[in-house]
């Protein structure tokens, strides 16, 4: 199958920072074959007129929690600690493998439909999970969250160690890559040295990444200093966590000395700039880790502390939050916050997308320039970031399938999924 995208503005996401006008971009199989001002000669099964849009990278959301989104809402007003105790851990209490399917089926729509191609899961029920991902066509990297309150537990036999070895087993590069499952602990401050070691081991000899929730509040980097006497950046590092690929959600508290160890192990830090603010966690140092060099990347975080899937808000959160913290309007410049929001997110998940050009894997969007809040286009960059949102995606092409065009979903049953939320998931975990 080749897909032929015809005179778009392309908005390449390369080192240059091309834009492209009235550029054509071929697309064979799942991979893109062509990029450039002149008309390919080969004829393609199906040309896209995209005059008066954007063709770009799909946004790769770094740090998600798909289920979530049942949540959405819920417990608001409250800091991580009492939020996570009094409203999500007793609800998520409640979960069932049909529930689950439901919340990330829900998320997945609305993520594809804001123009998301891969994501980066943190949660249990990950068989789940990845059966409504495998199905919406998107790429993920899955982990399962993995907490432990005791010393008193054979990792083998831990769920968490054991079904990490399962999806391992079952799921690692499965569909070539489309699925790749993370290691992952979930946050220093609900594990120990014993689940980090195995976990670090794991992740060693079966060539995984990692992913773990790192000092997203001041309470959890003050409470890791007096436990171990070392920051959390610092304390995984001796645990060997950074031995392997990872990614880093959060770092709000992280200090010069973590950036230094993130950056010594290419350690990808996900900015959650919504969450962070909504659960009053803080401003992650985004300029100062570009800065010493990490790779920063951007997330979503879950529906429940954000509310929306919408990376346009994440790029725009990013932006104005750096601004107003550093009193700087070139803290961040557009192309390094679009970057965060494609190709660094690739990058984070070992993938080779993000970027428009022959090789790569086509994931891509269109965004209609026509729509009222995008005119007049004085700057494509600076109307992505500080103008777009989700509704001006108006095609999702992930792995070379389109996936959603013109509001359309064509993998995914939107009206089944609203059934199973609204008559199944909701009554369950709320009455
Ligand atoms: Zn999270």
């Amino acid at each position: 199958m080749t897909t032929l995208f015809s005179h778009a503005t392309v908005l390449c996401m390369d080192e240059a920072g091309t834009v492209l006008q009235d550029g054509y971009v071929l697309v064979r199989g799942r991979e893109i074959a062509y990029v450039g001002l002149i008309r390919p000669q080969e004829r393609a099964d199906r040309e896209v007129n995209a005059t008066g849009k954007v063709l770009m990278p799909g946004f790769v959301d770094a740090h998600t929690h798909l289920t979530m989104s049942l949540m959405r809402g819920y417990g608001g007003g409250h800091d991580l600690q009492t939020w996570l105790n009094d409203y999500i851990f007793p609800v998520e209490a409640k979960l069932d493998s049909r529930a689950v399917r439901a919340g990330t089926a829900l998320s997945l729509a609305e993520a594809i439909a804001g123009g998301v191609t891969s994501v980066s899961d943190m949660y249990y029920f990950c068989d789940d999970i990845i059966a409504e991902v495998v199905k919406s066509g998107i790429s993920a990297n899955i982990a399962r969250g993995a907490t432990v309150f005791t010393e008193d537990f054979f990792p083998e036999a831990y769920p968490a160690c054991a079904e990490t070895r399962q999806l391992t087993e079952k799921w690692h590069n499965y569909n070539d890559g489309q699925i790749k499952i993370d290691a992952c602990i979930h946050g220093e401050y609900t594990s120990n040295p014993k689940l980090w070691t195995w976990m670090a081991d794991f992740a060693r000899s079966h060539g995984l990444q990692m992913h773990v929730h790192l000092s997203e509040t001041k309470a959890e980097q003050e409470g890791c200093l007096q436990r171990h006497g070392m920051t959390p950046a610092a304390v995984f590092e001796r645990y060997g966590l950074w031995d392997t690929p990872a990614i880093a959600a959060h770092c709000v508290w992280t200090t010069p000395e973590d950036w230094e160890i993130l950056r010594r192990h290419g350690v990808t830090a996900v900015h959650n700039p919504a969450s962070n603010m909504k659960l009053a966690s803080g401003a992650a140092p985004v300029a100062q880790l570009l800065t010493a060099g990490v790779n920063v990347a951007l997330g979503t975080d879950g529906m429940s502390s954000n509310d929306n899937h919408s990376m346009f808000e994440e790029m725009k959160l990013a932006a104005l939050l750096a601004r107003v913290t550093s009193l700087d309007p070139l803290a961040l410049r557009d192309d390094t916050v679009l970057k965060m929001a494609t190709v660094n997110g690739a990058r984070a998940q070992g993938r080779h997308a993000g970027v428009v050009a022959a090789g790569y894997q086509a994931d891509l969007i269109l965004v209609d320039l026509r729509a009222p809040n995008l005119q007049p286009c004085h700057d494509v960059k600076s109307n992505l970031i500080y103008a777009a949102n989700a509704s001006n995606v108006c095609m999702n092409m992930a792995r070379g399938t389109i996936i959603y065009e013109n509001g359309n979903f064509l993998t995914l049953d939107l009206d089944e999924i609203l059934r199973e939320v609204e008559r199944y998931a909701v009554p369950k975990l709320f009455s």
